[in-house]
């Protein structure tokens, strides 16, 4: 057993609770190697950002847990050594699926965890909910958990359909559970492809896709139902048109990608929504850089020639999300 206060990482509580009353929301960034964990702290570090760095079961199998853990303990010193005094960096696993999975988490120094047993039927999602919360709470490990269900695809997570979180449910759930925070469901999605062409319209100028706006009106009815409870966004990439445009111009192939616009993610920032999940966008960015190089200098086989451009790419995108989409910056 280590606990995450040994490591020099937070848990969300106080995270949250100062960026609700400040009208901002924190990034949660998610990280499978060592490129994308140096942007996301030199980000951090020189905009002064809290930062969340979240771990899915995917990468778990890909990089290995143990490894993970310690990549985000090293990140720590890394941050102070950048000169940001009192880091606050958090340790979460994203969509955890068992309580097993995440009782290793908190066992293992993560200083929160989610338990998403949303695609369970209600009373399930509160028994199973509460249980992960019971424990990790003994240990003062904070506990993310999910109501609605995201359409799309994001690692082992996937959804063909949407259902809008219900109002109605969520101080019964909030209350029953005893969960930190809580993830809904209001239109955003997993992955790239947010939305199909059919759920879009096109801009009849440029031939983009405009995607379908996020339902505040559901959040306005669970924020009333649950003032000041913190509110978690997950699929709230924006997918940006200038990667998708690199990808496709050096030999990549996404047509009609399409995201969350950042006008509507900034919306949520200053409302109860205080962490905002960005994936895809740093998967665009890197794969943008890597093939510009790769298309560029055909000869180049040093994957530091290749990798440094896209940490360089990453860096410049959490620095833009936390300072223009998030606010988030000088809060750590
Ligand atoms: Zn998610």
């Amino acid at each position: 057993m280590v606990s995450y206060k040994e490591l020099g990482l937070v848990n969300t509580r106080e995270m949250f609770a100062k960026a609700i009353k400040g009208g901002y929301a924190i990034p949660a960034f998610n990280f499978n190697n060592m490129e994308q964990l140096q942007a996301i702290i030199k980000a951090s570090a020189e905009t002064k950002s809290p930062v969340i760095l979240q771990v899915s079961k995917g990468a778990r199998n890909y990089a290995n847990q143990t490894l993970l853990r310690y990549m985000a303990q090293g990140a720590v010193e890394y941050a102070k050594e950048l000169g940001w005094e009192h880091p606050q960096i958090c340790l979460h696993l994203d969509h955890g699926d068992s309580f097993e999975l995440c009782k290793s988490c908190v066992d293992f120094g993560f200083s929160s965890v989610m338990i998403d047993a949303s695609s369970l039927p209600y009373e399930e999602n509160i028994a199973l909910t509460k249980k992960v919360v019971e424990y990790a709470h003994k240990y003062d490990v904070t506990v993310e958990a999910e109501l609605g269900v995201l359409a799309g695809v994001e690692d082992e997570v996937s959804s063909a359909v949407s259902h809008y979180t219900k109002p109605e449910e969520v101080v019964d759930f909030a209350t029953r559970t005893g969960c930190d925070s809580l993830a809904i469901s209001i239109g955003t999605s997993h992955g790239a492809y947010k939305f199909t062409p059919e759920q879009c319209t096109r801009d009849p100028k440029t031939g983009k896709l405009v995607p379908p706006p996020l339902a505040f009106d559901v959040l306005d009815a669970i924020m009333e139902q649950l003032p000041g409870f913190p509110i978690v966004l997950h699929g709230s990439s924006s997918v940006p048109q200038e990667y998708v445009d690199m990808i496709n111009q050096y030999g990549g192939k996404l047509p009609d990608a399409v995201g969350i616009p950042e006008e509507q993610l900034r919306k949520a920032a200053k409302s109860a929504v205080c962490k905002i999940n960005i994936d895809s966008d740093s998967r665009l960015a890197f794969t943008a850089a890597v093939r510009k190089v790769f298309a560029e200098k055909p000869g180049e086989f040093d994957p530091r020639k290749y990798c440094g451009p896209a940490r360089d790419l990453m860096e410049e995108l959490y620095k833009h999300k936390i300072i223009n989409v998030l606010g988030s910056n000088g809060k750590a």
